[in-house]
C-alpha cells in the first residue's frame, strides 16, 4: 500500500518520534504550523474518522489515551494545546492514514 504514513511506521521513511507504543505513533510534522506540531498515528492503517470499528477500537483507545501523555512530553500540558483530525476531501485531508495534528505552544487562532 502506497501509504507514507504505513512507511513511516515502517521505517522505510524516516520520522522526528516524540511517542511510541504498541498501537501508537508519534512523530513532529514536517510542515509544522505552531511551535509545536505533532502527528499521533494509530499503527495500523485506519483511512479516517469514519474507518473507526470495533475492529481496530484498540488502536484508537490507545491513541485517545497517548494524547495528554505526548502534551507532557512536548511541554504544552499545562498552557493547552487543540487537536484536529481532517476527515476525507472537503476538510482538506492529505494523508489518507488516520492522524491526529496535536498544535499548540502558542496561543491559537480562533
Ligand atoms: P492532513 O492534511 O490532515 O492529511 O495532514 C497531513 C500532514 O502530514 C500535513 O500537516 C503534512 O505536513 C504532514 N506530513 C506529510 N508527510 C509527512 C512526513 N513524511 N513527515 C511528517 N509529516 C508529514
Amino acid at each position: 500500500m502506497d501509504c507514507v504514513f504505513c512507511k513511516i511506521i515502517e521505517g522505510k521513511i524516516p520520522s522526528d518520534k516524540v511517542f511510541e507504543n504498541e498501537y501508537v505513533l508519534a512523530f513532529n510534522d514536517i510542515e509544522p504550523k505552531a511551535p509545536v506540531h505533532i502527528l499521533i498515528i494509530p499503527k495500523k492503517h485506519i483511512k479516517d474518522i469514519n474507518e473507526i470499528s470495533e475492529e481496530n477500537i484498540k488502536y484508537v483507545e490507545s491513541l485517545m489515551l497517548s494524547i495528554k501523555e505526548i502534551a507532557k512530553i512536548v511541554g504544552v500540558y499545562e498552557s493547552g494545546y487543540r487537536i484536529i483530525s481532517n476527515t476525507g476531501k472537503d476538510s482538506g485531508q492529505e494523508v489518507p492514514h488516520l492522524h491526529f495534528h496535536l498544535l499548540g505552544g502558542k496561543k491559537l487562532a480562533q
